[in-house]
């Protein structure tokens, strides 16, 4: 694959701040890279420096073969972070602009629609939603149907469902050819659209490569958490209660909460006694018991197990390592600081939401 950008070691301080501190990076024809890390990281330092807008100290950068500034406008599409076109024009009226200041410019109807503005796209930007703010904005960034298109934290501020229409936008040009460079901090985000993810953090590229291969590399093993105690405040106070009795009542025999709670635990303790004589890693914890190592088709065995020895849970929560559990464990942080688990227990407000884990069951 032939490579549309590389940069090598830049670096940029503003003041005592080091943005970037040698990042090193090449993004091939066709490629979606994302460039994923919390607030503060660089990221849009970095897609600057890429797109000619600020000059690294050091550090090159190469697109199309040339510097930055010198490519033809024509192949580039950017959408920046910071992006703050006329209020008062409507959406329609801010595409048109930016096509008209292209020799060859997309018709800005097709662009109104692939972003799902369409229905608005008489309304004057400042009442569009900010959902649909970004959404003209990317599109804004098509209108020279760019060969290569950055985008700035593209969907922040996006509900849902445009999220989800951004993405699928997205995905379509990638599949036309169109080579994407964009920022996130949704995680989800990344995996789902991009090639190659680099993880970005205090300035550095802690990892660079495929969702999946990163996943692997660096994810840790699946987990099955069995919640033994509810975690409700009420149920929290119901023990607390319950043990203060016990504490109070010198023939504890005669309490029937305490005698629960114990049974319960002394219940989760044979479970994990009994998980840790099979194959698996067992920790215990406040809320109950995670199971290392868990593969779908041994979620049956681990329930099976839980019943046989008189285990009460309130969830089983599965969870399968992702990105971000990478970013955790090369960093110590958290990208987003929204981990999400795929309940397929029995809890109350229990929402199951992983269709492989269901499946399995
Ligand atoms: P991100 O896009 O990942 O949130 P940025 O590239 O915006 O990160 O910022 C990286 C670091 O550089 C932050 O500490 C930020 O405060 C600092 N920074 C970025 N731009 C400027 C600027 N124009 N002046 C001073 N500091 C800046």
């Amino acid at each position: 694959m032939t490579d549309v950008l590389v940069a090598e070691d830049l670096r940029r301080t503003y003041g005592d701040t080091a943005a970037l501190s040698g990042v090193s990076l090449s993004v091939g024809d066709g490629e979606v890279f994302a460039l994923v890390g919390p607030n503060g990281a660089g990221k849009t330092t970095l897609i600057r420096a890429l797109t000619g807008t600020t000059e690294p100290d050091s550090g090159s950068v190469r697109v199309f073969d040339s510097r930055p500034t010198a490519v033809d406008r024509q192949r580039i599409g950017l959408l920046p972070q910071s992006f703050d076109p006329p209020e008062r024009l409507t959406a329609r009226e801010l595409v048109t602009y930016y096509a008209g200041l292209y020799d060859e410019a997309r018709d800005p109807e097709a662009i109104l629609a692939e972003v799902g503005i369409a229905e608005s796209a008489a309304t004057r930007y400042e009442n569009l939603s900010g959902g649909q703010q970004r959404r003209t904005c990317v599109g804004t960034a098509l209108v020279n149907d760019p060969d290569l298109l950055f985008l700035d934290e593209p969907t922040t501020g996006v509900d849902p469902a445009g999220r989800r229409a951004l993405w699928r936008l997205i995905e379509r040009l990638a599949d036309e050819g169109t080579t994407v460079v964009l920022t996130t901090h949704y995680m989800a985000e990344a995996e789902r659209l991009a090639d190659r993810v680099g993880l970005l953090a205090d300035g550095k590229l802690a990892a660079v490569g495929s969702p999946t291969a990163l996943v692997a590399e660096h994810g840790g093993r699946t987990r099955l958490v069995v919640e033994t105690s509810d975690g409700s405040a009420e149920a929290d106070d119901e023990r607390a209660e319950a043990s203060d009795e016990a504490e109070m009542n010198d023939d504890a025999e005669t309490t029937d909460a305490p005698d629960s709670v114990a049974s319960a635990s002394a219940a989760a303790d044979a479970a994990a006694d009994a998980l840790t004589t099979t194959d698996f890693e067992v920790e215990t914890t406040e809320r109950g018991l995670v199971v290392h190592g868990v593969a779908p088709e041994d979620i049956g065995r681990v329930v099976g197990t839980l019943d046989d020895r008189g285990v009460e849970y309130g969830a089983l929560t599965w969870t399968e390592p992702d990105l971000e559990d990478v970013f955790l464990q090369l960093t110590g942080r958290s990208a987003d600081g929204s981990g999400e688990a795929a309940t397929i227990g029995s809890g109350a407000d229990a929402e199951p939401s992983n269709a492989v884990a269901e499946g399995e069951l």
